[in-house]
């Protein structure tokens, strides 16, 4: 068993879009920097972007035991995976990488080197049935926040009790099955899943079943951290006893590279970074700047792009928007709106296709963020001290914003609507009238976060434990166990 001596041999395998890809290539780098050997699956079409947009190849190549894998979606690489696209990426994933990863797997397992275990996104529950397969450990992946994925374990529920679907239009009637949120949790702030009329709705569907299958994982990785999350993970470790609270991810890699001789950039976009606006911001005065954007999924109508555009203007405030080029909806896809915007904004603001993030949330300048409240958006946001305006769109959004303004009152939500007057009152609030109070709070949480990053705090402790957990767990499936299986 020669492959026992030397480090072990992870397979990382995230879904291949945005949100998740950047997170779990952290938690990848981070391995490799404790001496783990990494194979990195990704999509045909994710590979395609990071090799356009970043310098991955050279980045990874100091890591001697790291490599990229790619498999297919089944789609080809220009069909749209935002909006609407997304649902059509899914079906691929079922249809056409499922069987192939089956395939992968097996063969990999029975090569001379083995992986050790595997790290999947817990989206794909199909990498737990494979690896129990194959005998080899998985630990799931969930990139999404843990109140979130706490409500997600409650749907069925939700259901059964007939409170999903909704059975009138009373968005602010409170949801009490939740754990943990009876008091204030609305139905408005319950995911975007639940806004369906059809008990039987396959997003709804495929959200409790793939969150019913974590608990078979050995383990389970979350990008938290036990200050922010303490009373929501208390509740799902009810249903996921092991847990590894390792975030903010981004952050985490960082402060370990830090004490690296390295200059490495950590971009892992699918889009071409627009560095001039940090040029831009560079001109602006201390914390003069909202940051607006709404991730990389996201699509909105060009009537809700003009209010986001007159509230701006309106509040006074300078701003800096990302305007992917594939924002609009199909219908208004072809409305040459941005350039327009473009030219006008001029003044105060500065409007780009897409942005190094985190360097623009960590900016003296800014001094706000008027996000879809993505998980990793809003990480980014707490740990650069910026307070939110949140506009969710989808998953795990709508909960997130209840969190940031009523729980952790780090911001403002303003879920369901976009009317320029709200934009133009919330702008101002969170870059004037109620600023100190909510920098007050997510000062407070940036500084948390930071201690659970250095040296004995909780996050810097648990990705010990993980390392040491992963050292531990034998490549115990044997030849027989994996010549009993059926390619
Ligand atoms: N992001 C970026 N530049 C942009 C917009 C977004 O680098 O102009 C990054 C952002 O830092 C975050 C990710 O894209 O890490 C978006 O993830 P999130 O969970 O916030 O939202 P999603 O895209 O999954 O809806």
């Amino acid at each position: 068993m020669e492959h026992r001596s030397v480090s072990p041999h992870v397979l990382i395998f995230p879904l291949p879009i945005q949100g998740h890809v950047n997170p779990i290539l952290k938690l990848a780098e981070l391995l490799s920097l404790a001496g783990l050997r990494i194979t990195f699956l990704n999509t045909d079409y994710t590979h395609h972007r990071l090799l356009r947009y970043t310098n991955i190849l050279d980045r990874f190549r100091r890591y001697p035991g790291f490599r990229f894998q790619t498999i297919s979606d089944g789609l080809p690489l220009d069909h749209p995976r935002t909006g609407a696209g997304l649902r059509d990426m899914m079906d691929g994933i079922k249809a056409t990488t499922k069987p192939l990863f089956r395939e992968m797997v097996i063969s990999w397992c029975r090569s001379s080197d083995p992986m050790t275990c595997i790290i999947a996104d817990g989206l794909m529950s199909f990498a737990i049935d494979v690896a129990n397969e194959v005998g080899v450990p998985i630990i799931s992946c969930r990139t999404l926040s843990p109140c979130c994925f706490l409500a997600y374990f409650s749907f069925a529920e939700l259901i059964e009790a007939g409170e999903v679907p909704f059975k009138d239009d009373n968005m602010d009637r409170l949801v009490t099955r939740v754990p943990g949120m009876a008091g204030f949790l609305r139905r408005r702030d319950l995911s975007g899943f639940c806004r369906t009329r059809d008990a039987n709705d396959r997003g709804i569907q495929f959200i409790i079943t793939e969150t019913q299958q974590t608990p078979r994982a050995h383990a389970l990785i979350l990008n938290t951290f036990e200050d922010l999350d303490g009373p929501i993970l208390s509740q799902i470790r009810n249903h996921c006893p092991k847990i590894y609270t390792i975030g903010p991810l981004h952050a985490h890699l960082k402060s370990r590279l830090a004490s690296e001789t390295t200059t490495s950039q950590f971009s892992n976009s699918f889009w071409e970074e627009d560095r001039s606006c940090l040029a831009w911001l560079d001109r602006q005065p201390s914390k003069s700047v909202i940051y607006v954007s709404f991730g990389s999924i996201t699509v909105i109508t060009k009537e809700q792009m003009m209010e986001f555009w007159h509230g701006l203007v309106n509040s006074g405030s300078r701003f800096l928007w990302v305007i992917r080029p594939d924002s609009l909806t199909e219908k208004d896809g072809e409305f040459q709106l941005q350039a327009q915007l473009r030219k006008v904004t001029k003044e105060r603001g500065q409007i780009v296709d897409w942005a190094p993030q985190e360097e623009v949330l960590a900016h003296p300048a800014v001094g706000g963020f008027l996000t879809h409240g993505g998980w990793n958006s809003t990480l980014e946001s707490i740990f650069a001290g910026v307070p939110m305006i949140c506009w969710p769109y989808f998953s795990d959004q709508q909960l997130n914003s209840r969190f940031v303004s009523h729980v952790w009152k780090m911001g403002m939500d303003m879920k369901d609507t976009c009317d320029r007057v709200t934009v133009e009152k919330m702008v101002r609030d969170v870059m004037e009238e109620r600023r100190a109070e909510f920098t007050k709070s997510v000062d407070a949480m940036a500084k948390l976060a930071r201690r659970s990053l250095s040296e004995g705090g909780t996050s810097y402790c648990n990705f010990d434990r993980l390392i040491g957990d992963i050292r531990l767990m034998s490549a115990s499936h044997s030849r027989e166990e994996l010549a009993s299986v059926e390619m």
